[in-house]
């Protein structure tokens, strides 16, 4: 969030998190870990409040070291992250392919794509393979624009293609993640194709 230029819903955000900046070092530290122990055992929306809220608080966390000062401990399940040693909570996104799986506490690449399970991989490159076309739509050139015809048409079919591929994720690829990871996230909209979250249904 940190390296977009700042939009309305950004600034939005950053207001929320003030709450967690009144929190003492101890009681973010308990918060976190308590709330690790609810995502625990499922694959979460990223819009999901609860997942909004960790990850104010999560970032505010890793700003302050507090997985480093081990203030609190997370449940046993969450192993510990290799790019900021907090506890391991992965983000699915379309972009697995290049940026692999995102570490909610420092917004570094948690699992490179070719470190993800193997036997999980394969339908996660199809996947993301085959969402690639649909997300370029969002973003042609005026003469890839033209080509098409109608262009709303076109980027109309692209968004309705995009909840489907957003809804496979949900259903059949964050929850896979599960057997090797304690929790998991997985990116529900396509902001590209105004693909917003009350679009894929589950
Ligand atoms: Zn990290």
């Amino acid at each position: 969030m940190a390296f977009e230029s700042e939009s309305p819903l950004d600034t939005l955000w950053k207001e929320y998190g003030r709450v967690f900046a009144d929190f003492d070092d101890l009681t973010l530290a308990r918060w976190l870990a308590q709330t690790l122990g609810q995502l625990e055992g499922k694959a979460w929306r990223l819009s999901h409040p609860l997942v909004g809220a960790y990850r104010l608080a999560a970032q505010l966390g890793h700003d302050r070291q507090i997985w480093h000062k081990r203030l609190a401990t997370a449940p046993v399940a969450y192993a510990e992250s290799p790019c900021c040693r907090a506890p391991f909570l992965p983000l699915l996104t379309r972009d697995v392919r290049e940026s692999g799986l995102i570490c909610q506490h420092c917004n570094e690449t948690l699992v490179p794509f070719d470190e993800i399970p193997a036997e999980l991989r394969g339908e996660i490159e199809s996947w993301a393979q085959q969402y690639e076309p649909v997300h370029a739509v969002a973003h042609w050139d005026d003469r890839q624009r033209k080509r098409a015809g109608s262009y709303d048409a076109a980027y109309e079919n692209a968004a309705q293609e995009a909840e489907k591929f957003l809804a496979f994720a949900g259903k059949n690829l964050a929850p896979k993640l599960l057997n090797f990871y304690a929790a998991a996230i997985w990116e529900d909209q396509d902001e590209c194709l105004e693909v917003r979250p009350e679009d894929v249904p589950m």
